[in-house]
């Protein structure tokens, strides 16, 4: 019995591939490199010293999926699969809507015909635009205000209405908060081409030299210290609640939400200050003009995600620091 992740080369997937190896229980992969390199997956086998079998090609080639649900016996899905930049999905909306929703309607189709019937969602916790409150509970309002946005949330829609179609299935929708840092090992981490969106990877490309200084976007949002406040949580973190999950789906739990957070929000300044101690001062900023779209304060309850999966963040803001740079170091050394 293996679970199959789509995607599960990327920077999420991976993390979890090796937690389930850890944890002796078998995987199947496809991917189609879109956004990471075929080496990680011998990165993934260095770190567990354990064998899977992966396959690179679409989510959408309904024929290489039927080939996988045929070639192997698998009994979950984990769908992390799709294209995840909010200005790129703004700028190839069609894009994102083919390859999110259709490599999504796709795979349940062979799923159906397999009669598999359990899957865990990537979702974000974008669904929930800007909220009416702080912390965001799951049960709040969902919305969205990008392309990439919506596609999570016309996802979530898919997946409740086939639930309601047939309450056979156990449906574990995740929304992710923001995930950070990489893998003790130095070998698995964020490595996004070009030049990085995200605050972390930025700020480590500034701390090795490749970029000159970070713009912090924003210093008047109504905050402790003006800087936007985010739910940052370690990926390692990210990649158990998926064990979790799993564990779930096994007790037959139906249609579940859950946010993955840490419930603690940090701003940047917050962020940058944590990875100068670690760094020792190399990363420089300056403040600049608010990036269209960003919201001022965004942070999880993730008390049900506790009550209902046993999954806790446990990793702190340093931990996340120290193995981002360690990672880019490393990944540096080897470009
Ligand atoms: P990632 O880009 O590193 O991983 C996604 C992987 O899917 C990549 O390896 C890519 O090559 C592959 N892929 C994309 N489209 C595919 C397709 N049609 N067929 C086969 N493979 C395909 O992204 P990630 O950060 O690991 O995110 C994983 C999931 O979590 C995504 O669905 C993303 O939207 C969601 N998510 C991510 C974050 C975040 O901040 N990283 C936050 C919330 C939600
Ligand atoms: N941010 C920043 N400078 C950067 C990248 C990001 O100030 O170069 C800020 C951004 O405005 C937001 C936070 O860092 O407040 C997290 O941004 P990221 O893109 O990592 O995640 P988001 O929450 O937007 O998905």
């Amino acid at each position: 019995m293996s679970i199959l992740l789509t995607g599960g080369l990327g920077y999420i997937g991976s993390h979890t591939a090796v937690e389930f190896l850890e944890n002796n229980q078998d995987i199947v992969i496809i991917d189609n490199l879109s956004n990471c390199n075929i080496d990680v997956v011998d990165k993934i086998k260095l770190i567990t010293k354990k064998d899977f079998k992966y396959y690179i090609g679409d989510v959408r080639n309904e024929d290489l999926l039927e080939k996988i649900f045929s070639e192997n016996e698998i009994n979950a899905v984990i769908h992390f699969a799709g294209l995840k930049a909010v200005g790129e999905s703004v700028k190839k909306p069609i894009e994102y809507y083919n390859n999110n929703l259709l490599s999504t309607l796709t795979l349940i189709k062979v799923m159906q015909k397999h009669q598999v019937k359990n899957i865990v969602f990537s979702s974000s916790a974008t669904v929930y635009g800007r909220a009416k409150s702080m912390p965001i509970y799951e049960d709040f309002e969902v919305t969205a205000t990008n392309p990439y946005g919506r596609t999570k949330l016309f996802i979530e829609e898919i997946l409740k209405d086939l639930y309601v179609s047939d309450n056979s299935y156990n449906i574990v929708i995740l929304r992710y908060f923001n995930p950070l840092g990489a893998h003790e090992s130095g070998l698995l981490g964020e490595n996004p081409n070009g030049i990085p969106n995200n605050l972390m990877p930025y700020i480590c490309k500034v701390a090795t030299g490749e970029l000159e200084c970070l713009n912090i976007f924003g210093n008047d949002y109504p905050t402790k210290d003006g800087t936007a406040i985010r739910d940052y949580l370690h990926v390692v973190d990210l990649a158990k609640g998926h064990l979790k999950a799993i564990e779930k789906i096994y007790t037959n739990c139906g249609l579940k939400i859950y946010n993955l957070g840490t419930g603690i929000g940090y701003s940047v300044l917050d962020i940058v200050k944590a990875f100068n101690e670690i760094s020792g001062n190399k990363v420089t900023y300056k403040f600049s003009q608010k990036r269209e779209g960003d919201i001022d304060v965004c942070y999880a309850n993730v008390d049900k995600a506790y009550k209902e999966l046993g999954w806790k963040a446990e990793k702190t803001l340093k931990d996340m620091c120290e193995s981002s740079y360690n990672f880019e170091i490393n990944n540096k050394k080897n470009r």
